[in-house]
């Protein structure tokens, strides 16, 4: 979790020239997102508030991102940097600083870096491989650092001379830049469901009906071992399996419709009224032995967290708060059919 005392901006680095991608690497796909997007949902995922995105003259920015204008991009990195620290409002103590190629930065390396800030130096940084490298968290009294920063090298050569201000938190490895199409294509396959990108695994199987890909459906399989496997993940079991059916809905046929309904009406009945597995499973029983026909929902188009993100996590309390999130984020981002929903959830009460 984010200190919760000091507020941190995200600063997005996504001005770079594109010169060995051809095109322009921010609205390049991934998924269903582009990378600019991808990285910007990581900043929301991650509690960041303002996100703002330092871009080249042109390129828009999601909806709700501040743009930072860097009308000489070809200036490199480090005037990138400048002009997004000089956007962060005046009351932010804080800013991360992320790069708008790195999409698959993963949140448990930002929450680390994040909890790193609760000491009193006035940086922060993941290391991988004795390495430090991004993202990088600078207090405001350490914003200045980055007007000694020159062309391309951002702040590393600046924290290396001056590792007596740097916590360095120690991650497993450095995501991956993407510099060329053959960079983003090795980063996986994305999910039909939750659109996480995966490498593939040689086997096909896959649940019958849900719109999982293999590797997708694998890291689910993983995440319910660790909750059987376990008896102080039991209370989560049965909200890890509303999430997951609900970011894989599949085709729009009966039996999943139904599936992904009554996996949202658990949802809501969990967030929104405080109920648990005990609660709601003989709710989903009754529910499923109804017979109704449930309508189509268009589901979202994408998600800030995924199976992927709570695979991550290393002991029974970090898990739990991560499918608690998990859960916070698919709710919102089915919020077009919130109303909806809650008229189930009431109904099926009585
Ligand atoms: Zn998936």
């Amino acid at each position: 979790m984010q200190n919760e005392l000091m507020q941190t901006a995200a600063v997005i680095l996504a001005a770079g020239m594109s010169k060995r991608f051809g095109s322009s690497k921010p609205l390049a796909p991934i998924g269903r997102r582009t990378l600019l997007e991808a990285v910007v949902m990581l900043a929301r995922g991650s509690g960041l508030d303002p996100v703002i995105s330092v871009v080249p003259p042109g390129l828009a920015v999601p909806a709700g991102v501040l743009p930072a204008l860097n009308s000489a991009p070809s200036s490199g990195l480090s005037h990138s940097l400048r002009i997004g620290l000089a956007a962060v409002p005046a009351e932010i103590e804080a800013a991360l600083i992320l790069l708008g190629d790195q999409p698959t930065m993963a949140l448990r390396t930002v929450r680390a870096v994040l909890a790193g800030a609760a000491n009193d130096r006035r940086v922060v940084a993941a290391r991988a491989e004795g390495r430090l490298g991004p993202p990088v968290l600078l207090r405001r009294e350490a914003f200045a650092m980055a007007n000694a920063a020159m062309g391309d090298e951002g702040l590393r050569a600046i924290l290396i001379d001056h590792p007596d201000l740097v916590t360095a938190v120690d991650v497993q490895l450095h995501a991956p830049d993407v510099d060329t199409l053959a960079d983003l294509a090795a980063l996986g396959e994305p999910c039909p469901g939750c659109d996480a990108l995966f490498q593939p695994v040689r086997q096909d199987a896959t649940h019958e009906y849900i719109g999982a890909s293999p590797a997708c459906w694998a890291a689910f399989g993983e995440v319910l071992a660790r909750e059987f496997g376990d008896p102080r993940y039991g209370w989560i079991h049965r909200h890890t399996v509303d999430v997951y059916t609900v970011q894989h809905p599949g085709l729009d046929e009966r039996r999943q419709r139904q599936s992904v309904a009554l996996h949202l009406i658990g949802l809501c009945h969990w967030l929104e009224h405080g109920k648990g597995m005990r609660e709601l499973n003989p709710i989903t029983e009754r529910l499923a032995s109804g017979g109704g026909d449930w309508p189509w929902l268009d589901p979202p188009v994408t998600y800030a967290l995924t199976v992927r993100d709570v695979l991550d996590a290393t002991t029974s309390a970090e898990h739990g708060a991560l499918v608690r999130q998990w859960a916070e984020e698919t709710w919102r981002a089915w919020a077009p059919h919130h109303e909806l929903i809650r008229r189930w959830a009431s109904e099926a009460l009585h």
